[in-house]
């Protein structure tokens, strides 16, 4: 993946990652960059943005910090119409940023529910339509939507977020087969869980017990494992690959019964 051929063909490939600051989304802006792609890092956490920028300049790579609040359609235009000013392309859009809010079916509040789905469905609506023009200006373009294992089953507690994640699972599929021939793809990364600041604050030590029993792996992932799977869908050796969801998970997906 890392060959002197693909660098040179990525050199001047821009991509945007929301959420990019922290987690999971600060793996994939690395691992972007480490592939010679210019990276947006895009979040609402300026400071951390700011500082990932610096390391991966230290690293010798290409970065800026972008804000960007996916919630916010004004803020959405204003960081597209930045990248359009600046690079006036944009190759590769990763929806990364996402927001949890764990509670029951029957108390699930209607403020949780709708801003669960306003970031992680309607924000990625809208930042596919503005990265989808510019892509579609040079006949090529990659979308990654960073799904969940929780968008594909339930799980105690999901309503608002893995109903959100089926959504976005049903919008990449939109996507893939709305900008296929423009040379664009379209794919969902499913993560089983994974350390980062969202797991910390939102796993309970029941949640994690469940985890360890239900996925094959018996671990979580590293945001790691992530940014290489986003990484590949983003280069040009994914290249016949979209509309699909690609689990990332320890084998969770694949499990029946673990203990007999
Ligand atoms: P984190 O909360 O650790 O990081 C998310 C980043 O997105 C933060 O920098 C956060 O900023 C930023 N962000 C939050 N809301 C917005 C917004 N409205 N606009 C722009 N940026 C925003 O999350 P993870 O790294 O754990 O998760 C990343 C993605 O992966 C999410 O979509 C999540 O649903 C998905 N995922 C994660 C799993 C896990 O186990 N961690 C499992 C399955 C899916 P700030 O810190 O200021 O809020």
């Amino acid at each position: 993946m890392k060959d002197s051929s693909l660098k040179s063909a990525t050199q001047a490939r821009v991509a945007v990652v929301t959420g990019g600051a922290n987690g999971i989304g600060a793996a994939i802006s690395s691992c972007l960059a480490a592939d010679g792609i210019t990276v947006a890092v895009a979040d609402l956490d300026l400071d951390a943005a700011q500082a990932l920028v610096l390391d991966i300049r230290k690293q010798g790579g290409n970065a800026f910090a972008l804000p960007l609040d996916v919630s916010d359609a004004g803020s959405i235009k204003h960081a597209f119409d930045t990248v359009e000013r600046a690079h006036a392309r944009c190759d590769i859009l990763v929806n990364n940023a996402g927001i949890a809010g764990v509670a029951s079916f029957v108390e699930c509040p209607l403020e949780i529910w709708e801003r669960v789905q306003k970031v992680n469905v309607t924000g990625p609506m809208l930042c596919g339509q503005y990265a989808a023009r510019l892509m579609a200006r040079h006949g090529w373009g990659r979308i990654v939507n960073i799904g969940s294992i929780s968008g594909v089953r339930a799980g105690t507690g999901r309503t608002a977020y893995g109903t959100s994640k089926a959504a976005l699972i049903g919008l990449t599929r939109q996507m893939a087969i709305e900008l296929a021939e423009q040379g664009i793809t379209a794919n969902c990364v499913a993560p089983g869980p994974i350390q980062t600041p969202l797991t910390h604050a939102h796993h309970s030590a029941e949640t994690r017990e469940s985890y360890r029993r239900t996925v094959p792996m018996r671990r979580y992932g590293t945001p790691r494992e992530i940014a290489e799977m986003t990484a590949f869908l983003c280069s040009v050796h994914a290249s016949y690959i979209t509309g699909q969801v690609l689990a990332v998970d320890g084998g969770f997906l694949a499990a029946g019964i673990l203990e007999v």
